[in-house]
């Protein structure tokens, strides 16, 4: 049987890519993601991995193709490697990608890889030990650039590493200089990422001011992105072996090519990231017949998708990126 075409949405974009925050817990507390109070208690991870297969099987079916494990920090839970493993085992599937912030990848990333995660995101706001723990509440940069090349070593690939241009730290002279040398002499793919208005407080910082810099020292040849697209474009110079590429949804929205879906924690369906309707999937997941009502919201959530995020984002933001699932 040949697989469905995939799901279109009332712009006629085709929507095939889908992102599943598996917990809201995380281990760090980045000033642009969370909101400047913490949470009363640790909340409980809903989605089980049976919810998580079930949920992408019913993407499949409606034709997405690509799923990306985010969070919170996906590494917290336990059950990891059985979820990946569970979702390679579905048919269709052609791309299966985890975002981190890298701290506990180390020593994970090998039983990652056999599991089946096919390629990582890691966001590395910072080289400099004492930015990165200022920025991120108290994170090691060191564990971060061992999971780097723990990722490396295990076939994860490409390994694209993010940074939020929310803070000034990541735009000092010194800052930039330390990421060009990182990337010169590692196949690794840094995206330099404009920070979106969440509740939390985040410092606008447009990505052009990074391309000017380093266009006044070096040479950028515009190249085609790694495997597994995305609205990153990208740059090489001479003699580098990664890349350098930037996100730019506040200076150039990219909404004309939005492909995705997000599911939170919370098992909430979310046209866009700024949507102010979500759709709950619990009642669906835990009910009978959980296949037919997953295929009917995720139609509905497609169906909601705004043309761009600013026909709908409110001036109060929107829920904390940790819980949506970045
Ligand atoms: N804990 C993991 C991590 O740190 O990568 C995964 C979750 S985190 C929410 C995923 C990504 O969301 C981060 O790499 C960061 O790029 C992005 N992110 C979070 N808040 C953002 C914001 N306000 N604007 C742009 N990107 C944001």
């Amino acid at each position: 049987m040949n697989p469905s075409p995939p799901l279109t949405d009332s712009f006629g974009r085709p929507i095939d890519y889908l992102r599943i925050s598996v917990t809201e817990r995380c281990d760090l507390r980045c000033a642009y993601c969370h909101p400047p109070t913490p949470p009363r208690a640790t909340p409980p991870d809903l989605l089980t991995p049976q919810d998580i297969v079930n949920l992408s099987a019913a993407a499949l079916r409606l034709g997405l193709r690509r799923i990306r494990l985010t969070g919170g920090e996906p590494l917290l839970r336990g059950d990891l490697e059985e979820i990946i493993a569970r979702l390679r085992d579905l048919p269709d599937l052609q791309d299966l990608a985890l975002t981190t912030n890298g701290q506990r990848l180390a020593p994970k990333a090998a039983g990652l890889a056999r599991a089946g995660l096919m390629r990582i995101n890691i966001s590395l706001d910072s080289l400099d030990p004492q930015a990165y723990a200022l920025t991120t509440g108290g994170g090691d940069v060191a564990a971060v650039r061992r999971g780097i090349q723990a990722a490396l070593s295990s076939g994860l690939a490409p390994v694209k590493l993010n940074v939020v241009l929310a803070s000034s730290a990541a735009l000092d002279r010194a800052g930039i200089p330390a990421f060009l040398d990182f990337v010169r002499s590692r196949p690794v793919h840094l995206r330099f990422i404009e920070a979106m208005p969440t509740c939390s407080h985040v410092e606008y910082l447009p990505a052009r001011r990074v391309l000017e810099f380093l266009s006044r020292r070096h040479h950028l040849h515009t190249v085609p992105g790694p495997d597994g697209g995305g609205p990153a474009r990208y740059h090489r110079i001479d003699g580098f072996r990664g890349t350098i590429g930037f996100i730019t949804p506040i200076s150039e929205p990219f909404c004309a090519h939005c492909n995705r879906l997000r599911i939170s924690a919370r098992g909430e369906l979310r046209p866009c990231l700024f949507s102010p309707e979500s759709f709950d999937l619990l009642p669906a997941l835990r009910g009978p017949d959980p296949a037919h009502h997953l295929i009917s919201s995720l139609e509905r959530a497609a169906a909601a998708k705004p043309r761009c995020y600013g026909d709908v984002a409110q001036p109060s933001g929107v829920p904390a990126m940790h819980v949506i699932g970045g």
